[in-house]
């Protein structure tokens, strides 16, 4: 087995893979409420492909990977994907993102194969609020199933993208919900990917986001993390559960980024902020066998930027949605 080295010495070992771009939410930081071109049927990896491919990032020492989207559980088929690459050898960590939306009926099941740490999105305790950010009404069906997940030991961290005039009163009741609940929430930096007309405003930073919890929770412990994490993690001493904030659009972690991303259709990425650096459900159409899908990724890691600023100055497209980076 070989491993994934960049030119700047990070290995990368963990992959967040979309399996569509589509989602059943409209929050207005990640897409336009309407006119989006979504990938066809076609052009998507297939579930074999992606088990196909999943196989050979293993084999290059890949052995944690994130489902994310578009919303995952949009997709039919994905139940019986997840129960083969949670077996895939090599393969030590399923971890999925979700709106939370459709995952009700499989949290059993997803349990039973260890399917334990779910990040679930959700940018306000506030109906209204929920509503004004996802253009949806299903606050009450994500509230029920965060403390459904919660009761029946998921490990769940909430993923609350910050911005001005959105929801930035939701940050002190977040933390609240900490105290009694053993629960982390991560704050993000908004990112420029709404593939649309939002316009980004860097609006509240991490510094501010944490300046802005430190008057109202005096007592803040900072936790140790793992040298990969993006997050920087704080307890309010006594609560239950912690929080993080992330500098998403800062990118202060870019030093230590172990990840790479591959899209619905088979576009890799090695820095969200970058362009792909290439289409393997393209290579593996035309034929290609798992040693040139190997040698293909193994160049795609070599060529990767030192940061975030410089992969996004190598970037002519950076306006997509993250439905279709893979958030
Ligand atoms: N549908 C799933 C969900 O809602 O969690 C997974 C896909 S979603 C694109 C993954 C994560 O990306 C979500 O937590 C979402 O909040 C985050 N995200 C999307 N667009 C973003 C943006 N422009 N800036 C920061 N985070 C963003």
């Amino acid at each position: 087995m070989s491993v994934l080295i960049d030119h700047y010495g990070r290995r990368l070992n963990y992959l967040r893979l979309s399996v569509t771009d589509r989602c059943n939410l409209r929050c207005y930081y990640c897409m336009p409420e309407e006119g989006i071109a979504f990938a066809r049927k076609a052009e998507l990896l297939s579930f074999d492909e992606m088990e196909r491919l999943m196989r050979v990032f293993a084999h290059l020492g890949v052995n944690k990977v994130r489902i994310t989207g578009g919303e995952p559980f949009v997709r039919s088929g994905l139940m019986p994907f997840l129960e083969n690459l949670v077996s895939l050898e090599g393969i030590d960590e399923v971890a999925i993102t979700t709106n939370g939306t459709l995952i009700e009926p499989h949290l059993r099941t997803l349990l039973h194969w260890g399917i334990r740490k779910i990040n679930l999105s959700l940018d306000s305790l506030s109906r209204e609020r929920f509503f004004h950010i996802t253009r949806r009404d299903s606050f009450e069906e994500v509230m029920a199933v965060l403390h459904k997940m919660l009761d029946a030991g998921f490990e769940l961290k909430l993923n609350c993208v910050v911005v001005a005039r959105k929801n930035t009163e939701d940050i002190l009741p977040f933390v609240a919900l900490t105290r009694q609940h053993a629960i982390s929430v991560r704050f993000l930096e908004e990112m420029p990917f709404n593939g649309g007309d939002h316009q980004h405003a860097a609006s509240w930073n991490h510094k501010d986001i944490l300046a802005h919890i430190q008057q109202h929770f005096t007592q803040l412990e900072k936790l140790p993390a793992e040298p990969s994490s993006t997050s920087v993690n704080y307890r309010v001493a006594g609560h239950a559960g912690s929080f993080g904030i992330i500098p998403a659009f800062s990118r202060t972690f870019c030093g230590t980024c172990n990840r790479l991303r591959l899209s619905a259709t088979g576009e890799l990425r090695t820095c969200l902020y970058g362009p792909p650096a290439i289409n393997l459900r393209d290579m593996l159409r035309a034929g290609a066998d798992d040693s040139l899908l190997q040698a293909a990724i193994i160049d795609a890691v070599s060529g990767r930027e030192k940061d975030g600023f410089a992969a996004e100055a190598a970037n002519a497209a950076i306006h997509h949605s993250m439905s279709v980076l893979g958030g």
